[in-house]
């Protein structure tokens, strides 16, 4: 049987919250959520989603027509967007690839990213770069939150693993040469951009393969215990599974851009326009 996964953040991040809460949803895949979200959240949440396509065909070339947009909030999402745009400060011959997915190995497994908007080119010293760009229409956060999340980890890991995918003749890019600015729609004009350097990536790259480890070691035993923490459980849809149904309920922070559980990736063969 091929046990090689492909990991995303939304999988790395189940896996350490509760390894059963992984195995059900991603090796048995039960069905989640089982209960339908709140009206206002699922409102919020295709908001969220008109948005980031509306900024996809933007970055794809074609025109947008504000007064065309259905939804005021979204309207003036797309006015502040269109104000304030996070990318003016780059080389005007850059290449910008909307919604662009990268695999590499890690592992025995692959790990998998989706970027909202990676950004290629050559800085003024002539050496390559990747700025990739991932748009927020929910709650606010922190640099120092962001810089912890898995989201950001995982998105410089690949493109310092993998971004030779995008030069070939040139080799793996420099870790000082990846960045990742996120541009929240309630705060435009204040976007959050995260570095990384050699050691970061070492220490985020050898984690990541520690974590590789013990997911290898849970599926030769194949067990995979429940969490100790109970409030791991409020958001789970898994309770009745487990007897955990004592622990409350609260609804997930979930975000407009959260990958279907199969994407469709591709091995270190970007998609280029
Ligand atoms: S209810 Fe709790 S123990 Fe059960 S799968 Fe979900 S998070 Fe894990």
């Amino acid at each position: 049987m091929d046990n090689r996964l492909s990991l995303s953040q939304y999988k790395l991040a189940n896996f350490l919250a509760c390894q059963h809460r992984f195995q059900l949803r991603y090796l048995r895949r039960l069905p989640w959520p089982t209960s339908p979200l709140p009206e206002r959240t699922e409102q919020i949440l295709q908001y969220g989603q008109e948005f980031h396509q509306l900024v996809e065909r933007h970055f794809l070339g074609m025109k947008i027509i504000p007064s065309t947009i259905p939804d005021e909030r979204v309207r003036q999402w797309w006015q502040a967007f269109t104000t304030h745009s996070p990318i003016q400060e780059l080389p005007t011959d850059a290449r910008f690839l909307p919604e662009t997915g990268l695999t590499v190995p890690l592992g025995n497994h692959l790990l998998y990213g989706r970027f909202d908007l990676l950004v290629l080119g050559n800085d003024e010293q002539e050496r390559p770069f990747a700025h990739v760009f991932d748009w927020k229409t929910g709650h606010l956060a922190d640099a120092d939150e962001l810089k912890s999340r898995w989201q950001t980890r995982l998105y410089l890991a690949l493109l310092a693993e993998g971004g030779s995918a995008f030069w070939p003749q040139v080799g793996p890019l420099a870790a000082e040469q990846i960045s990742l600015t996120y541009w929240y729609v309630q705060e435009p004009t204040a976007p959050v951009t995260i570095g990384c350097s050699a050691t970061e990536h070492q220490a985020n790259w050898a984690e990541l393969q520690q974590i590789a480890a013990q997911l290898d070691q849970a599926i030769a035993a194949n067990v995979w215990p429940l969490t100790d923490d109970w409030s791991a459980c409020r958001e789970c849809a898994y309770q009745i599974y487990c007897g955990r149904q004592g622990a409350g309920t609260a609804v997930p922070e979930l975000d407009e851009t959260e990958e279907p559980d199969t994407p469709n990736e591709q091995l270190l063969t970007p998609e280029l326009p």
